[in-house]
């Protein structure tokens, strides 16, 4: 007993040594990743949900990893927000963005995530401040998204009221998964209401589910709420039939695009011209 007693104590030792090392590892794999530029965005398109226009597109994160290939964020973003990378790495993600919205037509927004650590950074409104000054975007074509969950307390919403008194439109990102409450909705600068894909994916698989119901309840409280609403995840024919019908505003899915490079994104607005 004493022996296996011991054995155990050791194999805790080891897990946890691994466990630090693994994220020491992280850390400096991260580190120099900034600083070999191994990160890049991808684009994902959101389009009128009656009209098929292009009104935005999304950034999203990308690290080419040099053994391990192309990591998504879900992977990284948490030991970069754990270490505090995630500031850097999210000021080099707007600059890049609000860069190559800048060749885009001028009615294209786009769409920003940023996370908790980054809004509660030392003066975050003035960099995005100077950030939109010195790529010459106005801030109308920039949207900010951020996630109920992590909007939390009334600094952070003081954050929110002065990137919109810049002009910067607000979004708020996976709308019901968190700790959702119209109450919270209506105390945010809030412009948009992005609906997660958990309520537009059992649209294909049981049409007569209560989900259509929830789903038309939820539009509804965005528009008496003022706020515009994009579907996300919409992947089939149907779900964006159902939304379209529901009320939803904006689109966003595999059906409508998947991420693309910067670089590709003239050939897809060339593709869909709109209406
Ligand atoms: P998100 O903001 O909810 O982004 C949408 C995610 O859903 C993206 O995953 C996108 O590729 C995926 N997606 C889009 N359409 C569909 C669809 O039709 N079906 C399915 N199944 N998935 C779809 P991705 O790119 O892996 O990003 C994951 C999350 O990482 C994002 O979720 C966002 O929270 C975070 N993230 C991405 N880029 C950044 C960034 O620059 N900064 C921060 N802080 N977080 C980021
Ligand atoms: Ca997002
Ligand atoms: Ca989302
Ligand atoms: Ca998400």
């Amino acid at each position: 007993a004493k022996e296996s007693g011991r054995h155990q104590i050791r194999a805790f030792d080891v897990a946890l040594r691994d466990r630090a090392t693994g994220r020491a590892r992280a850390l400096l794999d991260l580190r120099r990743a900034l600083i070999d530029e191994e990160f890049e965005l991808v684009y994902q398109p959101q389009v009128s949900a009656g009209t098929g226009v292009v009104v935005g597109f999304e950034a999203l994160l990308r690290w080419n990893h040099p053994t391990s290939g192309l990591v998504s964020p879900g992977d990284f973003i948490s030991v970069a927000e754990e270490t505090g990378l995630i500031v850097p790495i999210g000021a080099g993600v707007l600059r890049a963005a609000c860069t190559a919205a800048t060749s885009w037509p001028e009615d294209i927004r786009v769409a920003v995530n940023v996370s908790q650590v980054q809004l509660r950074s030392s003066r975050y409104v003035e960099s995005v401040r100077q950030t939109l000054e010195e790529v010459n975007l106005a801030p109308e074509r920039l949207e900010i998204e951020v996630t109920e969950s992590l909007v939390i307390d009334d600094a952070d919403r003081d954050v929110l009221v002065q990137l919109s008194a810049l002009g910067i439109a607000i979004a708020m990102d996976d709308f019901g998964t968190g700790f959702s409450s119209v109450a919270s909705l209506s105390r945010l600068p809030l412009d948009r209401l992005k609906i997660d894909r958990a309520f537009v994916a059992p649209l294909d698989a049981d049409p007569a589910s209560s989900r259509f119901a929830v789903l038309r309840a939820v539009i509804a409280i965005a528009k008496s709420l003022g706020l515009d609403t994009v579907a996300e995840g919409v992947e089939t024919e149907r779900q964006r039939a159902m939304v379209t019908e529901c009320g939803c505003d904006v689109i966003q899915g595999y059906l409508e695009g998947v991420p693309i490079r910067a670089a590709e994104i003239p050939a897809y607005l060339h593709r869909h011209p709109g209406a």
